[in-house]
């Protein structure tokens, strides 16, 4: 049982910053004089308006967003935007694209198809167990939408470059991405991402929609399942995860007054994947498993030598204080879950381990 906290490198739920944690702590017991905690007041009272409302005025502010753009909270994770992408945008006659760049992708098509919703798939990186990021795509013009999913969190790969699809909107999944780098939402129509990779933990979901999107919702979908329904009442149609939103809006804060916003963000992640990568690619004992043009800098996947190897390794790292690097039960290896939550000192620590570790298994 470790004493102190660990360098957490799981890939979700995951690492949250420390300053965060400590705020919470501090407010638990009585959240600003209310003589509650947060999780004990009314979702409809002021103190929680005042929490949802900073949540999204940091978003459209660390994200550069106009007035075409709606943040909502929407319960059910990233998984529930799965259906609710082709049930809400994809109208009678036409057919929706999908890129294919991992079991995230895999998963959302799987939605369309449960519907009988028409789709294509119109690339995929399957032919090489998902280590790249298709290029070259052809898009079609008359699709309802293009789905693509921007950081591939089990196989270790992240689009760099947007596609330009012209005037057809691109909806990408960002669960493991959000908020780590800067972006040009322009390019989007919508996108979403589980809260727990990147700005808090489980139970809420953020999901960015233009407002021109909202025009091809179908009349008569469960009022929980239509994004209308959480336009129209702010997210709070129903009770929502109170605590996840709060510890959103904690996050959102750090990473606009802490890190100094997105810029800085991704600078911090771009230097934490750097120092990994750059050991990975001077070693033989390690191997990165994604394509050098196309890896992420979030989930950081490679092999060992062996399984025997790779099981002790994680092992001794957790012993050593280094949790979470054991790859996705479906691929195996090893996988470095490096958020932003995550410290650059703990990548250090990482790589000094890796290098013991080879030292006395090679
Ligand atoms: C984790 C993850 C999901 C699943 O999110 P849930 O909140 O568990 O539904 C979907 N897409 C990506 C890219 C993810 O990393």
């Amino acid at each position: 049982m470790p004493e102190k906290r660990i360098y957490n490198f799981n890939p979700g739920p995951a690492a949250l910053p420390l300053p965060v944690l400590e705020e919470i702590q501090k407010e638990l017991l009585n959240y600003r004089g209310s003589g509650m905690s947060v999780m004990e007041i009314s979702h409809r009272s002021s103190w929680f308006e005042n929490i949802l409302n900073d949540a999204i005025e940091r978003t459209q502010r660390l994200l550069g967003l106009d007035e075409r753009f709606h943040v909502l909270f929407i319960q059910g994770g990233a998984s529930l935007q799965f259906a609710m992408i082709p049930m809400n945008f994809l109208p009678e006659g036409k057919s929706a694209d999908y890129v294919n760049t991992g079991t995230w992708s895999t998963k959302a098509i799987k939605e369309a198809e449960i519907q009988n919703k028409p789709h294509h798939v119109i690339a995929s990186s399957e032919d090489r167990d998902f280590a790249y990021i298709p290029e070259n795509i052809q898009f079609n013009k008359d699709a309802a939408f293009v789905h693509i999913t921007s950081n591939n969190t089990i196989k270790g790969t992240q689009w760099h470059k947007f596609p330009d699809t012209g005037s057809v909107p691109i909806i990408s999944d960002m669960s493991s991405d959000i908020f780590s780098r800067q972006l040009d939402i322009n390019k989007f129509a919508m996108i979403y991402g589980g809260a727990q990779k990147n700005i808090g933990p489980s139970g809420i979901c953020m999901a960015i929609i233009r407002d021109d999107m909202f025009k091809l919702i179908p009349e008569g979908l469960p009022s929980m399942l239509d994004y209308n329904t959480f336009l129209k009442k702010k997210s709070l149609y129903n009770t929502p995860p109170t605590f996840s939103i709060y510890t959103v809006q904690l996050v959102l804060k750090w990473i606009e007054e802490t890190v100094g916003g997105l810029a800085a963000m991704e600078q911090r992640n771009q230097e934490k994947a750097n120092i990994l990568y750059d050991y990975i690619d001077s070693s033989d004992f390690y191997k990165g498993t994604a394509d050098k043009e196309s890896r992420s800098l979030m989930n950081i996947t490679f092999r060992l030598p062996n399984e025997d190897l790779e099981k002790k390794f994680i092992g001794e790292a957790a012993d050593s204080g280094l949790g979470g690097l054991k790859g996705h039960r479906s691929v195996g290896g090893c996988r470095a879950s490096v958020y932003n939550a995550m410290s650059i000192e703990g990548v250090k620590a990482l790589v000094e381990f890796m290098k013991k570790f080879e030292k006395a298994n090679k």
